[in-house]
């Protein structure tokens, strides 16, 4: 947690609250416009054809006023809670090539699941 100048008044400090979680998935890197050689060399392990497994860490970082009257920016288990329906019940332990509809028709590299988390975030769900 930190704090920051950049409130809209000093006596309301904006904080910084972030959390982490680590999760475990399985894909297998293959383009279908690339030939089985070509994709061996390419994505190497993670063209392994039953799959491949990485430990991913999200980190979540939630910005904002303190509550004058909770003395919180967000209620951590709020957080959590929104953590664990947002990446861990849709990604943990799971083959996101078959398990993810996001991942359906895209190469599963690491900056995906960015992309997937940000537009969950945009989406506002
Ligand atoms: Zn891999």
């Amino acid at each position: 947690m930190s704090t920051s100048g950049d409130g809209a008044s000093s006596k309301q400090p904006v904080v910084y609250i972030s959390r982490s979680e680590v999760f475990s998935a399985s894909h297998r890197l293959h383009s279908h416009q690339l030939s089985d050689e070509e994709n061996r060399k390419l994505y190497d392990k993670c063209n392994n054809p039953n799959g491949h497994g990485h430990n991913y860490k999200v980190e979540v970082v939630v910005r904002g006023p303190v509550d004058p009257v909770t003395g919180m920016v967000i209620n951590l288990s709020d957080l959590k809670k929104y953590i664990d329906e947002s990446v861990m019940s849709v990604l943990d332990h799971k083959n996101i090539d078959k398990d993810v509809p996001y991942f359906k028709d895209v190469v599963r590299y690491a900056a995906c699941i960015q992309f997937y988390l940000i537009d969950y975030e945009m989406d506002g769900e």
